[in-house]
């Protein structure tokens, strides 16, 4: 099984120098595994190069593949206009997310891609997409075993355990730590897991002045859900849109001094199983960044997604 990063970025997007080595899309993961088989995780704006490299790929042939969505949130869904198997009659798809909104979840894609939004509707783009709600339980995707637990995130969440050929990833983006059962759905998804995605998008400083309650976590948070679990490598996921590549790269190494196998997402990164223990297998940029700069006064706007 491999992992590989197209999007690790919460809120917003975030281009520009200061975000050039951990990237500025935001959350999109695709899986393979021996089997071949695709799974997506959410489809941020990192999903729009997902899509160019499954096209270029596949030249004219056929794609197939399987989309979870944690929550309908833009940074979540605001790729899926650009992504282009989409706009390809011949691609396949299955879609999977929940419904907590009152109406199918569906509904809530083809919203953002309505006028005066989007000059394409939903529709017209052309592939065999099936929409699939789930909640909280355990299925099978082809060759993968999902299981899925809710978080606590504003309009609710779902974290995923992808288990296959013999090794396992959690997803636990857009989590707010509440020291009770949302923290046991996390715990439990991740029990043992090789590779823990952790909302750490904020420092406790940072969480303690006025961002108590907007549903995400901070890089303490994750090493302690990460120690609890007993999982073997952690990634801080889900990055502010203010962390620069310097004060990310700063995080990672306190973080390592309470969980040593912390590492930051980036994008580009590839974690592969069986070799995936191995650091030398993982292609990163950014992890190298240069010291901290002096700390940076913190935006004033809100973000809650
Ligand atoms: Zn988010
Ligand atoms: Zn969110």
């Amino acid at each position: 099984m491999q992992i590989r990063f197209w999007g690790v970025r919460g809120s917003t997007p975030a281009p520009g120098p200061s975000t050039v080595s951990y990237g500025g899309n935001t959350a999109c993961v695709s899986l393979r595994n021996q089997a071949g088989e695709l799974l997506i995780v959410d489809a941020g704006t990192g999903i729009r190069a997902l899509g160019q490299a499954l096209a270029d790929a596949a030249g004219g042939e056929p794609i197939a593949g399987a989309l979870l969505l944690s929550h309908f949130h833009w940074d979540h869904i605001q790729g899926i206009p650009f992504f282009l198997p989409f706009y390809r009659a011949s691609s396949r798809f299955v879609v999977y997310s929940f419904t907590a909104h009152g109406s199918h979840f569906r509904d809530h894609l083809e919203g953002q891609m309505q006028a005066p939004y989007f000059p394409v509707p939903m529709s017209k783009m052309g592939a065999q997409c099936e929409f699939r709600e789930i909640g909280e339980g355990i299925f099978s995707i082809g060759h993968y075993r999902v299981t899925t637990r809710r978080l606590h995130h504003p309009g609710g969440a779902l974290g995923f355990r992808i288990e296959c050929d013999g090794y396992s990833v959690t997803y636990a983006s857009d989590h707010e730590p509440d020291g009770g059962r949302f923290d046991a759905n996390v715990l439990e998804l991740a029990a043992g897991t090789e590779l823990l995605l952790s909302d750490a998008q904020y420092t406790r400083e940072e969480y303690l002045v006025g961002r108590v309650g907007w549903g995400h976590g901070t890089w303490e948070s994750a090493v302690d859900l990460a120690a609890r679990a007993g999982a073997k490598q952690l990634l801080l996921f889900h990055h502010d849109p203010d962390r620069s590549d310097e004060r990310l790269a700063a995080i990672v190494r306190e973080a390592r001094k309470h969980f040593p196998a912390t590492r930051a997402a980036a994008e580009g990164m590839e974690i592969h199983w069986p070799e995936g223990t191995e650091e030398s297998a993982v292609q990163i940029h950014g992890q190298q960044a240069s010291p901290p700069a002096p700390t940076q006064a913190e935006s004033a706007a809100a973000r809650r997604c």
